[in-house]
């Protein structure tokens, strides 16, 4: 007989004193019927007893279990009810559910961990190199340099340029951990996107004319357009101002950078075009990844941080959408991402 469960046990201890007091009766020739009756009186009552002092003993030893494992603080005549309606022995399932649970809250931690120590590695390298820059002329004109008509001014732009870097890279950090701290917090607006990509346009103009690319809207000649969409503003012009400066810096000199805009049910499509250097297959799934360059030294010389992506991805699955890319090679990039037109209403 296998003792799997408490009642099978308490038979079987049961038994082994009955048969002792069978084994005694017959040998002092008792009458068959009475060594029956006591035999079954016993075996029923030691059964019992049995049952309840293990019952009671089990319910004991499971008690730190319910404290620590499950989170219950519970009296042992508690679990003792419990045993009643729910075998004891379902307990390791229980306990394996929650060994799972911990298993992977714990590779979570461990994955968070990781990604903390690398985030923290990469935000120290990047801002070391424009600090270094900064120190290297600040002490070559204080040895002399600051005299010296052919260096001086242009140490002194130079160290601008690094501070300017530093800015941007601190900005860019700080827009992040706003993103992750509220991003509950958006402030959601009705706003005419195709007016604010406009606007956003306008401002890059300078920056798109140094390398001598047109930037164009569509549907942007007769405001305000048909596209009014349901999001957080602010946000969304970082979106527009993050997209089209890479089509800028990763644009083709001379080329072209169109912001389009699709009405789908619900919904309007905004996708910022270019005409550049394109992204290869194998960098596509990294490209949203904070600090991941393709071409770090195009990336560095045109003021990229690395992380105007990540911001981009956060932003659009904030408001509860995906973003996609369409590339090929020395053809162009394609970013696209959907903003409602109405307000989402929760039930
Ligand atoms: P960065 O500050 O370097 O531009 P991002 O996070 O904005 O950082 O972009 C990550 C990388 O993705 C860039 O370094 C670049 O290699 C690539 N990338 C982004 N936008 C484009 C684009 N429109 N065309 C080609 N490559 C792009």
């Amino acid at each position: 007989m296998k003792i799997k469960t408490k009642e099978n046990a308490s038979l079987l201890m049961a038994l082994v004193p009955t048969l002792l007091l069978v084994g005694v009766m017959v040998w002092q020739d008792v009458a068959w019927w009475i060594t029956l009756i006591a035999a079954v009186a016993v075996f029923g009552l030691l059964s019992v007893y049995f049952l309840l002092m293990m019952k009671s003993y089990v319910a004991y030893k499971l008690k730190p279990i319910y404290s620590m494992v499950l989170s219950r603080d519970v009296h042992t005549t508690e679990i003792v009810d419990e045993m009643k309606d729910k075998h004891v022995e379902n307990i390791s399932e229980e306990l394996t559910a929650w060994v799972n649970d911990n298993d992977k809250e714990i590779s979570r931690l461990k994955d968070n961990e990781a990604f903390r120590k690398q985030y923290l590695g990469n935000v120290a390298h990047e801002l070391k190199t424009p600090i270094f820059n900064i120190q290297g002329y600040i002490s070559t004109l204080l040895d002399g340099g600051l005299e010296d008509e052919l260096i001086n001014r242009k140490y002194l732009e130079r160290a601008e340029k690094s501070i300017d870097r530093l800015i941007n890279i601190v900005n860019d950090l700080d827009t992040i951990s706003k993103l992750e701290n509220d991003m509950n917090r958006l402030k959601m607006e009705r706003f005419d996107v195709v007016a604010l990509a406009k606007e956003i346009v306008e401002q890059l103009e300078m920056e798109a004319s140094k390398r001598k690319i047109q930037l164009i809207v569509k549907g942007a000649d007769s405001l305000p357009s048909k596209f009014w969409v349901v999001a957080d503003k602010h946000y969304t012009g970082q979106v527009l101002v993050n997209l089209i400066i890479n089509a800028i810096h990763y644009g083709k000199e001379g080329g072209f950078v169109k912001i389009n805009f699709r009405d789908m049910l619900g919904k309007v499509l905004v996708e910022v075009e270019d005409n550049g250097v394109g992204i290869s297959k194998e960098d596509m799934p990294r490209i949203f990844e904070r600090f991941y360059r393709v071409d770090k030294g195009r990336s560095r010389e045109q003021g990229g941080t690395g992380l105007g992506l990540a911001i981009v991805k956060h932003i659009v699955e904030a408001h509860g959408e995906r973003m996609n890319v369409r590339s090929e090679l020395g053809v162009g990039t394609t970013f696209a991402f959907a903003i409602k037109t109405k307000e989402e209403t929760t039930n």
